[in-house]
């Protein structure tokens, strides 16, 4: 390994956020676990560790990630009070972590994200990469309307704010330096994927074929999944904003059309008839107004938020602590 630029093999912490996943994390950790150990072997990190944040689950989640931590030297856990969204676990963990650990990678409990990539994913962190991106190569275990939402999204967002990686979610890894960066973002309203490749570290990506989950239900249904994309894009763009301002000059326009119109008609002696255009242009005028009120709306919901400043979470309990696999004194 001639090509290193760091100068030391990092810490690794994984995190991964958890919302009723019972069924699923029992495998999960083992899987990481061993995953853990062969990056040990393979001298790609020093130390290794999983961080389970559970976002306020109402299953036995918590038990499972206590028992686990109880056995596991690697294994450490995070309960939030109450669910506050996989973004906001994920903060958590991304918080936890800044002291603990030299380079954190994040992916979802239900192993659809392959972690055969993690080897590559630090080879790069290695050669001095700050931000490892995973990508997703193929969808077909998604169904089609999962896919098909899905790609709509990314196109749009990349339209609408140039800064949103195709078929990237939340597998990712991200260097000490880059989560310090990150961590210092102040707003409540999280859109992590977009954050983080905003930042412009250097970066890479790894590709993999994503995944069935392997046990449980999605937690993110369409309704949920619509909402998020909404969020995104208001979080990182003013150009709809900006198309009601577009919209409103069009009206305008075709007012100016309207009455021009009418006055030669006027002149040559008649009058309009017109109930239907009349109540089209009424209707169709009013919904206008309704959306882009709508739409200013949820930008002064955003800024709501953000000036309320409330905890993104709040932290329940944790297991201990067992720092560089060395049991902490307590
Ligand atoms: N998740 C969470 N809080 C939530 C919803 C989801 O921490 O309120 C976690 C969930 O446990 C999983 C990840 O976020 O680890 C992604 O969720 P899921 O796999 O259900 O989403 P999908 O892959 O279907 O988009
Ligand atoms: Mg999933």
């Amino acid at each position: 390994m001639e090509n290193l630029y760091r100068n030391s093999i990092p810490r690794l912490l994984i995190i991964v956020p958890c919302y009723n996943e019972e069924e699923v994390l029992p495998e999960t950790i083992n899987r990481l676990a061993e995953q853990i150990n062969l990056l040990k072997q393979q001298q790609l990190v020093s130390v290794g560790n999983i961080l389970l944040v559970d976002d306020g689950s109402t299953d036995g989640t918590w038990q499972i990630i206590e028992s686990h931590a109880q056995q596991k030297r690697e294994v450490a856990g995070l309960k939030l009070v109450h669910n506050s969204g996989h973004q906001q676990a994920l903060w958590a963990g991304l918080e936890y972590a800044a002291d603990r650990s030299d380079v954190t990678i994040s992916i979802d409990a239900d192993l659809q994200d392959d972690i055969q990539v993690i080897p590559q994913m630090l080879t790069y962190y290695l050669q001095g990469i700050d931000i490892v991106y995973g990508i997703r190569k193929e969808r077909k275990t998604d169904t089609f309307l999962k896919r098909s939402s899905a790609q709509l999204f990314y196109k749009l967002m990349n339209g609408l704010t140039g800064n949103v990686i195709y078929n990237h979610a939340d597998f990712r890894l991200i260097s000490n330096r880059a989560l310090r960066a990150l961590l210092q973002y102040p707003e409540r309203n999280l859109f992590l994927r977009g954050l983080v490749s905003s930042l412009g570290f250097p970066s890479a990506m790894v590709y993999y074929d994503r995944q069935k989950r392997q046990a449980g239900k999605s937690k993110y249904p369409l309704c949920k999944m619509l909402s998020f994309a909404a969020d995104g894009i208001t979080s990182f763009s003013v150009r709809p904003l900006q198309g009601i301002v577009l919209l409103g000059l069009l009206f305008i326009l075709v007012s100016v059309g309207v009455i021009i119109y009418a006055i030669v008609v006027y002149w040559e002696g008649e009058t309009i008839p017109g109930w239907t255009s009349l109540l089209v242009s009424l209707w169709l005028i009013g919904g206008s107004m309704m959306t882009a009120i709508g739409i200013i709306g949820e930008y002064i919901g955003k800024i709501y938020k953000e000036v309320k400043k409330r905890p993104r979470y709040l932290v329940d309990k944790s297991t201990k602590w067992k720092d560089n696999n060395v049991e902490e004194r307590s």
